[in-house]
């Protein structure tokens, strides 16, 4: 774990604005943030409290309490025009999803709107007894703050009312630049309301930037820019070879059990390097920083003497390549199984789409693939399909270098241009529905905060440091005729 104390003082802050005017107006808002972060770590820990998981099996009136502490910290704010609590309804259904939180504050003098996105709950926290620390008791040790929502996203929410603050605070809540956040309550479970919520409040979330807070730092020292998202595919596949089971000494080797055809199908979805071998899924080519191996073996946990797969640039494999991965299988567990054939088995897949495909020609590809691979004329079904696209960020517009001087004002270093092998399905949403709009995916994760796992926490001087980027560039925003 590095940490790294002695980088809390950033004296090149204060002086390294570009436009010699705004210097003075940039050295307050740094002082403002630093004078800001007790009270809003103290306020993260409040938020933390609030066990807001939005999974369908915990209770609703815990978001809903979260989503009104997070409705009374913007109103604290003294800028937005109007704060409410809102929900949409999931799909085509007429159940709504869980509340969501929507401020504005219009721009004015032609300056740009900036959309700030954060979710306010939170993935469940597990069985007590893997934590160290209970999950909603938030507790600070050494430089990190433990707690469920720590830092994914309860800081990203905390962020974004930090850096609004100390902007309001130095300019008096006089200021040209337009706002809205938007702060989601069910973005661990699915998002599922959040495309039918944007076309609900289009005109409010209307903006020409949106900064999505939701993602990590390179490390707790380098802030991140994620500019690259692969995307997901995840479905139920089933084969099937007998109508029933049978006796295995007695018909086996001759009828073809379900396991054995699922076992040679699998099989074919990766070449001997363990590269992804479906035709018709993509790789982009693009440039990734330096990660060694070496890094692989210790942050994936491999074991002494395992080999990494697929070829090629270490992060190149993870961001900008297609994965395969079979993550459940349905089938009698070993204490129960018996001497039978199988008639069926079945397992999830879940596959990560490089950028530049889209997730349906993705899903198109494997579906196909696993059909025409079917062993022995074993049928196979595909249920269940989940799909989100992945996102390229197109980083020559205007708003990746605004941000990117002010991460580099804040930190005292440049940001690394990153991807995520990971998805964030809503983006693709968010790009449908305001194809104008420049979307920045920053945050205040770093890579040992654990998020959906026990134990999450949130180094506190990324945090600092992540509520200081946004305060500037909030601030050199607001002077962008
Ligand atoms: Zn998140």
């Amino acid at each position: 774990m590095t940490q790294n104390p002695e980088h809390e003082e950033n004296p090149a802050a204060a002086t390294s604005g570009s436009h010699s005017g705004s210097t003075a107006r940039q050295a307050a808002v740094t002082e403002a943030v630093g004078a800001g972060i007790p009270n809003a770590i103290a306020q993260l820990a409040d938020l933390v409290r609030i066990p807001s998981v939005s999974w369908s099996a915990f209770d609703p009136a815990d978001v809903q309490a979260s989503a009104e502490r997070v409705a009374a910290l913007l109103t604290g704010t003294g800028v937005f025009d109007s704060v409410s609590i809102a929900r949409a309804p999931i799909g085509e259904s007429d159940t709504l999803g869980q509340p969501a939180v929507l401020a504005t504050r219009a721009a004015r003098n032609g300056r740009p709107t900036v959309l700030l996105y954060a979710h306010h709950d939170v993935q469940p926290p597990g069985r007590d007894a893997d934590w160290e620390t209970l999950p909603f008791e938030p507790t600070v040790k050494g430089d990190r703050l433990y707690g469920r929502g720590a830092a994914d996203d309860k800081a990203g929410v905390m962020a974004h009312v930090a850096a609004v603050r100390a902007f309001a605070e130095v300019t008096g809540g006089d200021f040209d630049l337009g706002l809205v956040a938007f702060i989601e309550g069910e973005e661990e479970f699915g998002s599922r309301s959040f495309s039918n919520f944007l076309q609900q409040n289009r005109d409010a979330l209307a903006a020409d930037v949106i900064v999505v807070a939701d993602s990590d730092n390179w490390d707790v020292n380098t802030p991140s820019l994620t500019v690259a998202l692969r995307g997901n595919v995840t479905f139920r596949l089933t084969v099937s070879t007998l109508a029933h089971a049978s006796h295995s000494g007695m018909f086996g080797g001759a009828a073809p059990d379900a396991m054995l055809a699922m076992v040679r199908l699998l099989d074919t979805l990766w070449d001997a390097e363990g590269s992804v071998a479906v035709a018709g899924l993509t790789s982009t080519d693009a440039a990734t920083p330096e990660y060694s191996e070496e890094k692989l073996r210790e942050e994936a946990a491999l074991l002494d003497g395992v080999r990494p797969i697929g070829t090629g640039e270490v992060l190149g494999r993870m961001w900008f390549k297609p994965s395969v991965t079979v993550t459940g299988i349905d089938a009698p567990s070993v204490d129960n199984a018996s001497n039978t054939l199988l008639p069926s088995v079945s397992v999830r897949i879940s596959a990560r789409i490089a950028p530049g495909q889209t997730a349906a020609d993705a899903f198109a590809a494997l579906e196909r693939h696993v059909r025409e691979h079917a062993p022995f004329g074993a049928v196979i079904e595909v249920t269940e399909v989940d799909m989100g696209d992945p996102f390229l960020v197109d980083t020559s517009g205007w708003a990746v270098g605004e941000v990117t001087a002010a991460m580099h004002e804040a930190w005292g270093v440049p940001a690394v241009e990153v991807g995520i092998g990971g998805s964030i399905p809503f983006i693709a949403d968010l790009v449908r529905v305001f194809p104008e709009a420049q979307i920045l995916v920053t945050g205040v994760e770093d890579p040992d905060s654990r998020a959906h796992s026990p134990n999450e926490s949130l180094h506190l001087g990324v945090f600092k440091r992540a509520v200081l980027s946004e305060a500037l560039f909030l601030e050199r925003l607001d002077r962008r005729g």
